[in-house]
C-alpha cells in the first residue's frame, strides 16, 4: 500500500505547487471512515482509494482529481454524506465525488435497459467534467487488477464484461491507449483464461526461437537512423495477449510474424523529423505495401497522431513501425490526460479531439429510448457481435442476433447438425432465442437429429446458413430423385421397357448429369420429362411426349390408336413446323403460351410469364401467337390438380405412389412454389373419367403429407 508521504512526493514531482495539506486531510479522512472495512483480498479497504489515487498520479492529474480518488467510495460504502464532503473539501470536490458515486451506483444494475441508462448517465457525468471519468477509469483499472480476489464467478464475469463493453472502449475514445490495453487484457484474462494462456504459451515458444531478436532489431533500426542523421528513441513493445487474440480471431490465422506480436516505436524531436525517419527507413528496408498510414496529417478522432508503416526489417522479419514526436507519444499513451490544463482549471470538454463527445451528446438528445442510444454509441468492435461462452468458458464470437443454432455450428458443424435444444445460462431456451452478450450456452444434441429447414429462417451466421442449406439441398435432391424415378418407371413401363440404372447411365452425358440419381432428380423437378429420357435411351420410341400426344384426345392405353394422335394440340402454328416445349417453363395445356421461332429448331413454346422471354424482347419478329387447342370432349380426361404437399422426406414419393395405386398417370407436373414447409404444385393426371379423378383426389386428401387438393381452374 502506498504511504501518505509517497503519494505526496509523486504529486509534488509534477505539480510542485499542489495543496499538500488538502491531500493529507483527504488521506486521513478516508482512512478513518473506511476504518476496519476490508476488501475481498483481505487488505484494508483503504488500500483501494490510495491505489486509485496512485494511478492518477501516473497521469499527472491535478490535486482535486487525486483527492476525489481518495474519497470516491465514502458516500457509497460508509455513513458519510455528500454534504459532509462538501463541508470538509468544498463544492468542486463534492461535485466530482458525486459524479463518481453515481457511476458506481449505476454499475450495480445490470439488465439491458439499466445498462443503457448507466451509459447515458455515465456520459452525462463525464461531459460535465471529464475528471469524473478519469477517476472512474482508474477505479475500474484497480478493481480489474485485483479482480482475481473476488470470490463470486458471476460477479467477476459481470465486472469483466462491463469493462470490455463500456470502460475499455471509453478509455479508447478519450485516447488512453495504455488504460485501454490493460483493461481489455485483464477482462480477457477473466473471460477467456484458456485463450489467453494459449497465446502466452505461443509467445513463450516464439521467444525461445530468438529471445534477443527484438533488441537486435531495435539496435539496427537505431544505428540505421543515426547514419542518416536522425536522432531517435527506438523501442519494441509486445502487443497484449488480448490484441493478438482479436487479431487472430478476425484474420483467422495463426500468428507467426513478429509484426503480429510486436510494435516498434520511433520517437523523434519534431514532425519534420518524423518524415525524415520514415524516409530513412523506406530507403533502407523493403516496404510492405498497404501498411502505410499517416495519422499525423490526419489524426484519429481521439487525437492520436503517428506515422505507421510496415517493413521487411533488419532481420528479414516483417515489422510494424510507428513514428511520432514525444508529444504525440504522450497523447497516444495518455490521451486526454496528456493535454491537461492544470493551471487554467479548464476541465470542460472542448477542443477538436472531443468532437465525438459532442456528437454523443447530440445523439443522446435525439435518441428516443435508452436502447436506441446504446445502439448508437456501442463501440464498433462490439457493435455487430455478441460474445457467448461454452460451458468450459471458451469465448464464441457471433454476429449480432445469433441463436443457439448459430452457436452450435460455431462450436462444431456436427454439433450444429445434431442440436435439439439449448440451455442458456442453465435454462432451457428455444433454439430461435436470440443470444445476449455473456450468455453461457450449452447445446443439447441427439444423434437422431438432422438440420431443420426451419432453422434457415432464423440463423444469422454464414457457417450455420451454409450447412443448413447444403443439408436441405441434399434432402431435396433425394426427394426429387424418388419422384423422378417413379415417373421414369411409369414412362418406361408404358412402352414395355424396363427401367434400369444401366440404361440411364448410358444417357447421362446427353443430360449433362454426373449420376443416375441426379438425372432422376432433374426429372422429378421437371427439368426433363420422363419421356425425353425414355426417347434418349430408346430412340425408336416416338419423339412426342405422351402427354402431348394424348392431350387433348381420348387416351387409348392398350387400344393401339397412338399413331392416330398426330394432330398438334396447339393452334396458330404453321402446319409441318417442328415444335418444342421450353425446358425453362414447361408449358402445360391450358396455360397462356407464346411461340418463339428458333433457327433450325422450329418453334419453342413458352408460358407467357416465362423469364426467358425477356431475352427475345428485341426480336418481335420471332414471336408467334399461339394457344392451346381446347377440345371440350376430352378435357375431362386430363385432370389438373393444384396440390399443397408438405416438404418432408418422402412426401413427393407418396404422392406419386398414391396416384399410381389408383390407376392414374402423372402426365405432367410443375412445382409452382417451394417454401421450407411446403411444395405447391400443379399435377396433370390422366384419368378415365371424372369419377376416376374424384377417387384419386379423395385418396390424395386422405394422405397426411398432402394438405390441400383442388381442381386447378384457369
Ligand atoms: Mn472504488
Amino acid at each position: 500500500m502506498m504511504r501518505q508521504l509517497e503519494l505526496i512526493e509523486r504529486i509534488k514531482a509534477y505539480d510542485p505547487g499542489a495543496d499538500e495539506e488538502l491531500v493529507n486531510r483527504a488521506y486521513v479522512y478516508a482512512m478513518k471512515l473506511h476504518g476496519a472495512q476490508t476488501r475481498e483480498s483481505g487488505d484494508p479497504y483503504f488500500s483501494h482509494p490510495i491505489e486509485v489515487a496512485g494511478i492518477l498520479t501516473d497521469l499527472k492529474l491535478d490535486e482535486s482529481s487525486i483527492v476525489t480518488a481518495l474519497l470516491h467510495d465514502l458516500v457509497e460504502d460508509t455513513d458519510t454524506s455528500l454534504e459532509d464532503i462538501e463541508r470538509m473539501f468544498g463544492p468542486e470536490i463534492a461535485r466530482l465525488v458525486d459524479g463518481v458515486t453515481k457511476l458506481t451506483r449505476l454499475e450495480l444494475q445490470s439488465e439491458q435497459t439499466r445498462h443503457a441508462e448507466n451509459f447515458r448517465k455515465l456520459v452525462l457525468a463525464m461531459s460535465e467534467d471529464i475528471r469524473v471519468l478519469l477517476v472512474k477509469l482508474a477505479d475500474r483499472l484497480h478493481n480489474m487488477q485485483t479482480l482475481h480476489y473476488v470470490q463470486s464467478p458471476e460477479k467477476r464475469r459481470r465486472i469483466a464484461r462491463e469493462t470490455m463493453e463500456i470502460y475499455a472502449p471509453l478509455a479508447e475514445r478519450i485516447g488512453m491507449q495504455r488504460f485501454k490495453d490493460e483493461l481489455l487484457d485483464l477482462a480477457f484474462a477473466e473471460l477467456n483464461p484458456d485463450g489467453r494462456a494459449s497465446i502466452l504459451a505461443r509467445l513463450e515458444f516464439l521467444k525461445g526461437d530468438g529471445d534477443d531478436l527484438p533488441p537486435r532489431i531495435v539496435d539496427q533500426l537505431k544505428s540505421g537512423l543515426a547514419e542518416d542523421g536522425v536522432e531517435a528513441d527506438v523501442s519494441g513493445r509486445m502487443k497484449t495477449p488480448y490484441s493478438i487474440w482479436t487479431k487472430m480471431l478476425h484474420k483467422d490465422v495463426a500468428f507467426e510474424q513478429l509484426s503480429d506480436i510486436m510494435a516498434f516505436r520511433i520517437v523523434v524531436a519534431d514532425v519534420s523529423e518524423c518524415y525524415r525517419a520514415l524516409g530513412a527507413l523506406h530507403g533502407r528496408y523493403p516496404v510492405v505495401p498497404g501498411r502505410f498510414k499517416d495519422y499525423i496529417s490526419t489524426p484519429k478522432p481521439n487525437g492520436y497522431q503517428s506515422v505507421h508503416t510496415g517493413l521487411i526489417g533488419p532481420e528479414r522479419q516483417r515489422i510494424e513501425v510507428q513514428i511520432r514526436t514525444r508529444e504525440m507519444h504522450d497523447v497516444a499513451e495518455l490521451g486526454v490526460a496528456a493535454h491537461w490544463k492544470f493551471k487554467q482549471g479548464d476541465f470542460k470538454i472542448d477542443g477538436r479531439q472531443y468532437r465525438w463527445l459532442r456528437e454523443l451528446l447530440d445523439i443522446l438528445e435525439h435518441a428516443s429510448n435508452p436502447e436506441e442510444f446504446l445502439e448508437h454509441t456501442k463501440l464498433e468492435m462490439f457493435q455487430d457481435q455478441v460474445f457467448c461462452f461454452t460451458p468450459k468458458g471458451d469465448l464464441i464470437a457471433l454476429p449480432d442476433g445469433a441463436t443457439p443454432v448459430d452457436f452450435a455450428y460455431a462450436v462444431h458443424s456436427e454439433i450444429g447438425d445434431t442440436c435439439v435444444g439449448a440451455k442458456v445460462n442453465g435454462r432451457i431456451m428455444p433454439l430461435r432465442n436470440k443470444l445476449q452478450n455473456g450468455d453461457q450456452v450449452e447445446i443439447l444434441t441427439s444423434k437422431a437429429q438432422t438440420p431443420s429447414p426451419d432453422w434457415e429462417k432464423f440463423v444469422v451466421s454464414g457457417k450455420a446458413k451454409a450447412r443448413i442449406r447444403r443439408f436441405i439441398h441434399l434432402k431435396e435432391r433425394e426427394q426429387y430423385g424418388t419422384l423422378g424415378r417413379q415417373m421414369l418407371e411409369k414412362a418406361f413401363r408404358e412402352e414395355d421397357y424396363e427401367l434400369t440404372n444401366k440404361a440411364l447411365a448410358g444417357v447421362l452425358k446427353k443430360f449433362r448429369c454426373t449420376g443416375v440419381d441426379e438425372l432422376c432428380a432433374l426429372v422429378g423437378k421437371g427439368n426433363h420429362t420422363a419421356r425425353e429420357v425414355l426417347v434418349a435411351v430408346f430412340p425408336g420410341v416416338k419423339q412426342v411426349a405422351r402427354s402431348m400426344r394424348v392431350w387433348p384426345f381420348r387416351r387409348g392405353r392398350g387400344r393401339g390408336d397412338k399413331a392416330k394422335t398426330a394432330k398438334l394440340p396447339i393452334k396458330g402454328l404453321i402446319p409441318g413446323m417442328a415444335v418444342h416445349y421450353a425446358q425453362c417453363c414447361h408449358p402445360l395445356p391450358g396455360e397462356r403460351i407464346v411461340g418463339i421461332v428458333t433457327t433450325g429448331k422450329g418453334v419453342t413454346v413458352h408460358t407467357i410469364d416465362c423469364e426467358t422471354l425477356e431475352s427475345f424482347q428485341d426480336t418481335p419478329e420471332r414471336w408467334v401467337d399461339i394457344a392451346w387447342e381446347v377440345d371440350e370432349e376430352s378435357e375431362s380426361l386430363i385432370g389438373r390438380l393444384h396440390l399443397m404437399v408438405a416438404n418432408e422426406p418422402g412426401s413427393l414419393g407418396d404422392l406419386s405412389t398414391i396416384i399410381g395405386k389408383n390407376h392414374g398417370n402423372i402426365s405432367n407436373l410443375k412445382i409452382t412454389n417451394r417454401s421450407v414447409d411446403f411444395f405447391e404444385m400443379l399435377v396433370d393426371v390422366e384419368v378415365q373419367d371424372a369419377k376416376h379423378l374424384s377417387n384419386i383426389m379423395a385418396a390424395l386428401r386422405a394422405t397426411p403429407v398432402i394438405t390441400s387438393v383442388e381442381r386447378a381452374r384457369r
